[in-house]
């Protein structure tokens, strides 16, 4: 559908909920793309309202002021007002001030005790997003915004739809609904007891529905109180009802019995190969040129071998264990030797991953390359200037990068799990239909094996070039995907 098409049936859908005026919705988070970022979830905070604007809804932002956002946005940040909580026997310091991005509101409370340093206070986390949700919530009234929806993400805010509908009844928030979307499961936010009962005045009766390890879980209160619950993908909302997958909250997420999943858009503003100007050449789908240029430019820039025939396979990613790398690290070394390719990875995190990869380094001389690090300019010539894309992740969530790779030509390698099921179409050579590779155990062989069928399909240029032209036109738009979400807010009214 087009644009329009879009926006008159979200139109239409609001008349029949009896909306006069656009659906309000508040997103709040921890992070929000480019202000503060250090995953997945801050793209998505970032960009969803902006979309959901462009298709007649009123959505704005409220994100901690972190102490990164005032260094860099600082001189553009209006002060609003400011007013004292009460946390327990605690008076606290509460900032309003507005920043506006792309025609969005973003509200930033500001604190410094708890927003003056990093985005997560080491061994305070609970602490400063108990105090951040009781402060969205209290800036709300002030604001004379009161949302039809509030859309929290992650365990960080996940503690809001239980303060809602525990505190908040009887104000003019009762009638608010909310829904909490995991972007990952596997943080939890895991608080004392006794502290969260009096930092945040919860009563006895409701600790026991957060209940986890004899610890309260944020995450757990909005499993449990939310109105609705979502994630990032079909696949991964299956999977997190599942003991394998689920954390612990498997039993809630699958009693719920409605956990769904809307798999994230990518911004073509930033990703698109036509017009980004971050990487040394253009290109489209039918005139790959600028492509090569991009390749020749990446081996150059990385101390690769400029060898322009020879296959080069590439990640971006950050060094944890959720990314497969102990795959990479037991099969790479054997892919390299007994193959004509080449491997360069961007990333950064665990010391054991990025030591391992500079030893790789050393063994493959001119074939690959490990920079340690965080690049935005780097990955964009990655995803350009790669053939394939590597992600053999434990688990993932949704997952951005195999998005990017594809709408850059660059076909994906994947394990089959959460949204990279979802995402990517595995080759069938008999029907050339496809858009990547993938394996499904975690496995070393498994995941050398779809390597070796990824680097097979690269000396079929035929098989390559539908493979490129179907991955390209994968259409992740933010449009569509911000659809998705102005339905699922709709349903909830
Ligand atoms: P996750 O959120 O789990 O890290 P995603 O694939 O959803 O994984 O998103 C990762 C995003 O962060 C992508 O846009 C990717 O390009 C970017 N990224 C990850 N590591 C780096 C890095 N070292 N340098 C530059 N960008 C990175």
């Amino acid at each position: 559908m087009q644009i329009d098409e879009l926006r008159d049936s979200l139109a239409a859908m609001a008349a029949e909920k009896g909306l006069d005026r656009p659906a309000r919705i508040l997103l709040t988070a921890a992070e929000c793309a480019p202000l503060a970022k250090t995953g997945g979830l801050a793209d998505v905070v970032g960009t969803l309202p902006k979309y959901l604007n462009a298709l007649g809804m009123d959505a704005r932002v409220m994100v901690p002021y972190h102490s990164v956002i005032k260094a860099k946005y600082g001189e553009q940040v209006e002060y609003l007002f400011s007013f004292t909580v009460s946390m327990g026997w605690r008076t606290k310091f509460v900032g309003v001030n507005r920043l506006t991005l792309d025609g969005v509101c973003i509200w930033l409370i500001e604190n410094e005790e708890y927003f003056g340093g990093p985005i997560y206070l080491p061994d305070r986390e609970g602490e400063q997003y108990a105090f951040f949700t009781r402060a969205v919530l209290e800036s709300l009234f002030r604001l004379d915004f009161i949302p039809d929806v509030i859309h929290c993400n992650d365990w960080h805010t996940g503690m809001l739809p239980l303060l809602l509908k525990t505190q908040y009844i009887n104000s003019p928030l009762g009638q608010t609904r909310t829904l909490l979307t995991i972007h990952n499961i596997a943080y939890q936010g895991l608080c004392n007891f006794d502290f969260v009962q009096d930092y945040l005045g919860i009563q006895e009766g409701s600790l026991g529905l957060m209940e986890r390890y004899g610890m309260a879980s944020f995450l757990k209160a909005g499993c449990v109180m939310a109105d609705r619950v979502n994630t990032v993908s079909p696949s991964y909302a299956r999977e997190i009802c599942t003991w394998e997958y689920g954390e612990g909250l498997d039993p809630v997420l699958s009693l719920r019995g409605d956990v769904g999943g809307i798999v994230n858009g990518i911004d073509r503003a930033v990703w698109d190969p036509a017009s980004d100007p971050k990487i040394p050449a253009n290109f489209t789908a039918d005139d790959r040129e600028g492509k090569i240029a991009c390749k020749a430019a990446l081996m150059e820039e990385t101390g690769l071998e400029v060898a322009l025939d020879r296959p080069l396979i590439g990640m971006v990613t950050r060094l944890v264990e959720q990314k497969g790398l102990e795959l990479v690290m037991a099969a790479m070394d054997e892919l390299l030797w007994q193959n004509d390719c080449a491997f360069v990875l961007l990333g950064n995190g665990n010391r054991k991953y990025e030591g391992w990869l500079k030893g790789l380094e050393e063994r493959h001389p001119g074939r690959a390359c490990a920079w340690i690090g965080y690049d935005d300019d780097l990955s964009h010539h990655i995803y350009a200037g790669c053939d394939f894309f590597l992600m053999p992740s434990r688990f993932e969530p949704c997952g951005i990068s195999q998005l990017i790779a594809m709408a850059y030509g660059t076909l994906p390698i994947v394990r089959e799990t959460g949204g990279l099921r979802d995402t990517v179409q595995p080759y069938n050579q008999y029907t050339g239909e496809g858009t990547g590779f993938s394996f499904a155990r975690m496995d070393g062989m498994d995941f050398a094996d779809a390597v070796r069928r990824a680097l097979a399909a690269y000396s079929n240029p035929d098989a390559m070039n539908g493979l490129i032209h179907q991955a390209m036109a994968v259409d992740y738009s933010c449009d569509n995907w911000a659809y998705e979400y102005g339905q699922l807010y709709l349903s909830m009214l």
